[in-house]
């Protein structure tokens, strides 16, 4: 499918695109920056550092993968969103990288939604334990969350898992972000099911095979 399509269906929904470029070369980014895409998705440090380094500086880099602790100093300087913050610890390391730059980064938590076990995120009681300690991340601005589906064709059961993820955001946009404008992210959609996760309430999908083609690894 082609960018504008996406990018149309997208922008009438006031839905962001990421433009999920992992694996891709950074010519691949370039075009599609031609276009007039912006924000990019990567899920590796190593490759993202190598293209945030080559390519234009009005990127808005989102990191989208699991992210180790002792990488986050490599991206705190410039990264403008983490979609994957997975426990306590981790957000401890991008507080305190955050300091070092004196940057607040940006991130999203991520829940775990899917029934596949190998899926990374958060469960409510450890997001509430995290969330209940988030005066002590100053360098940390915490703007929604972030959920994968299960990999599956059952529509029905994707449609509920995105369902369950909207329900977190607004459970915790009561208790803890009230009237706070900047808590207002929902990370989710992928290529083969952002029109059902939009259905569901997502404001910001990621999308890669779709945009650049299949990945071979
Ligand atoms: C790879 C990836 C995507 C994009 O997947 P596509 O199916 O190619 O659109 C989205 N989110 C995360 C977390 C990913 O790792």
């Amino acid at each position: 499918m082609s960018y504008s399509t996406i990018e149309k269906y997208c922008s009438k929904r006031s839905v962001s695109l990421v433009a999920v470029s992992k694996t891709k070369p950074a010519a691949a980014i370039t075009e599609m920056y031609a276009k007039g895409q912006r924000v990019f998705g990567e899920n590796k440090v190593q490759e993202l550092v190598d293209k945030q380094a080559k390519l234009p500086e009005d990127i808005d880099w989102h990191f989208i993968g699991h992210l180790q602790r002792n990488k986050v100093k490599h991206i705190a300087a410039f990264i403008s969103l983490i979609h994957s913050v997975d426990s306590e610890k981790l957000i401890q390391e991008i507080n305190k990288q955050g300091a070092k730059v004196n940057r607040i980064i940006p991130v999203l938590l991520q829940f775990y939604i899917a029934s596949e076990e190998s899926k990374f995120g958060l469960d409510w009681s450890e997001a509430e334990k995290l969330l209940d300690n988030k005066a002590a991340f100053a360098n940390v601005q915490i703007c929604g969350v972030m959920g994968m589906a299960s990999f599956t064709s059952d529509e029905v059961q994707v449609r509920q898992e995105f369902g369950k993820l909207k329900k977190v955001f607004e459970k915790i946009n009561a208790k803890y972000f009230p009237n706070e404008p900047s808590f207002k992210t929902i990370s989710m959609g992928m290529s083969g099911d952002y029109e059902i996760a939009i259905e569901e309430g997502s404001n910001m999908v990621r999308i890669g095979s779709l945009l650049f083609g299949a990945r071979n690894y």
